[in-house]
């Protein structure tokens, strides 16, 4: 049977594609032909984090391969019911940073604003599973306040949308923010930090970029892959298209056990997202959030794998090994441990 047949959306709109997503895990199960028993699949009811995943995703995914490294990514199973030690809810510690509805500010120079309170695909492993996205909804008197917040601090020069994922958010949304951020004088980037180019490409459209490339900001767009199998014709179309426009286009993947814990399959999606104009940024070790423990790869192993990717790649494609470690002021390389 054709796979992508099996799963292709009869409509190409974004709207749509999100409004299709599937959320029973067995639904996705039975489209490739696998069973329960073969991937240790979790009781749907026993699930905080809801099971989200768009069709165009699954439809790169291989048929009848319980291993396969995008089920893996987005499949709960009995794994992440076990509580482990060393494990949180809010393994970064953002609450301390959570300064109003909408509004994180960490890092000097920039804030993150949490524009959208879900996203298209929910990733077993994502830091912010736990995260109140219901507490922190500005709703639209608040954004007025977290504009504020930004104007009342000169060193601010940067704003990072985040989420959830922000591009779930509507273009006119994202209109309304944008221009108000854009009158203030000390901003010069606007950073977004999104899943959808390559889990929904098709929302990579005409007038996103248009709201984009207009808005008189520098634009950096960080994308979110971790294997190359995420990569498809029409994953490297909306990179390129981003490219062509001028945004600068970067990947963050998180380094994940079974996943892609492989330098082989790291630098394979190095040549592919820089192929579509896509640099390779961050290589992050796992956020020890509560129910990820089973993604983990020690810091041992992921030293030695970014050696050995740097050995096979030309230093642009290498992504930085980092951590992120609560309280500390930007995140924190993982060097190489190595006597010459
Ligand atoms: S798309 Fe990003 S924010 Fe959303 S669940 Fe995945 S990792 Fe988390």
């Amino acid at each position: 049977m054709n796979q992508h047949r099996l799963v292709k959306n009869p409509r190409s709109d974004w709207q749509q594609s999100l409004a299709d997503v599937i959320t029973n895990p067995n639904r996705l199960l039975e489209m490739l032909h696998l069973k329960p028993e073969q991937v240790d699949l979790c009781a749907i009811d026993s699930l905080k984090f809801p099971f989200r995943v768009p069709r165009e995703y699954v439809a790169r995914m291989r048929l009848g391969d319980p291993r396969d490294p995008l089920l893996l990514q987005i499949l709960p199973t009995k794994q992440e019911l076990s509580a482990m030690p060393g494990y949180s809810h809010d393994p970064l510690q953002e609450e301390k940073a959570n300064k109003l509805p909408g509004l994180i500010h960490k890092y000097k120079g920039r804030v993150l604003l949490t524009i959208a309170g879900a996203c298209a695909i929910n990733c077993r492993y994502c830091f912010r599973q736990h995260f109140s996205y219901e507490d922190n909804n500005p709703g639209r008197a608040g954004w007025q306040k977290v504009v504020d917040y930004v104007a009342a601090d000169p060193t601010i020069n940067e704003i990072i949308f985040s989420g959830g994922d922000p591009l779930i958010a509507k273009d006119s949304l994202l209109a309304q923010i944008i221009e108000r951020i854009s009158k203030l004088p000390q901003i010069k980037r606007l950073r977004i930090h999104t899943r959808l180019p390559v889990v929904i490409p098709q929302r990579v459209t005409d007038e996103l970029i248009t709201l984009l490339i207009n808005s008189g900001l520098q634009i950096i767009v960080v994308v979110h892959a971790n294997h190359p199998n995420e990569i498809d014709a029409s994953v490297e179309e909306s990179l390129f298209v981003m490219r062509r426009a001028g945004i600068t286009v970067l990947n963050q993947a998180v380094l994940l056990k079974n996943i892609n814990d492989d330098p082989i399959v790291l630098a394979e999606l190095s040549e592919k997202l820089f192929a579509s104009g896509c640099l390779p940024y961050y290589l992050h070790t796992l956020d020890k959030v509560m129910g990820s423990a089973h993604f983990d790869v020690e810091i041992s192993r992921a030293r030695e794998i970014h050696w050995q990717l740097s050995q096979i790649l030309p230093g642009y494609l290498v992504p930085k090994l980092v951590k992120e470690v609560p309280g500390v002021l930007s995140k924190v390389p993982i060097n190489l441990d190595i006597n010459f």
